[in-house]
């Protein structure tokens, strides 16, 4: 696999599809809010992973709720021409010690849960240079993805 230059908007639209059947088994609308022309330098499949990762979270979460769901996924570019993407779902907040520790490994709320998978999201960003964290509060949980600005070859 190479490091290679790719569309983020691409990338989530190719996901969007090959996740729609559970997003409709779970009932699981999908709101996407990109700025045009995401660029990410990097490995595809190793950010390819890291999304579904965490876009199954959040349907995870989803499905164990009666209320509205969605996931809202927003991207945008910084100031200093970072690539942010931000994958939101409703549901309650995650207590603080929880949340302090969701990236470390074998740490999981799930009966057959390994915890592995926001460890090795974080791996994975962190080899990108980039940033990786959770916020939560009474309404939304949201997972950051921060990668730095593309080089330019000289
Ligand atoms: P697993 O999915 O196997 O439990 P992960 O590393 O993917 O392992 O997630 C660890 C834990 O973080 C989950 O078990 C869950 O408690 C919490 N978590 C992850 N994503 C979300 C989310 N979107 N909302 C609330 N909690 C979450
Ligand atoms: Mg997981």
């Amino acid at each position: 696999q190479e490091m290679a230059l790719f569309s983020l908007n691409d990338l989530l639209d190719q996901i969007a599809s090959f996740i729609y059947p559970r997003l409709l088994e779970a009932n699981v609308e999908l709101e996407r809010e990109l700025e045009e022309n995401l660029f990410v330098s990097g490995y595809i499949e190793e950010i390819r992973q890291v999304l579904i990762n965490i876009i199954f979270n959040a349907i995870d979460v989803l499905t164990e709720q009666m209320t509205s769901s969605v996931i809202k996924i927003k991207g945008f570019i910084t100031e200093d021409r970072s690539i942010v993407l931000e994958t939101s779902n409703t549901g309650p907040k995650i207590p603080e010690p929880l949340l302090n520790t969701i990236f470390d490994p074998f740490v999981t709320t799930k009966k057959t849960g390994t915890g592995l998978g926001l460890y090795v999201c974080k791996e994975i960003i962190e080899k990108h240079e980039g940033q990786l964290y959770c916020t939560s509060d009474d309404e939304w949980t949201t997972f950051t993805i921060k990668l730095p600005p593309v080089k330019k070859k000289d």
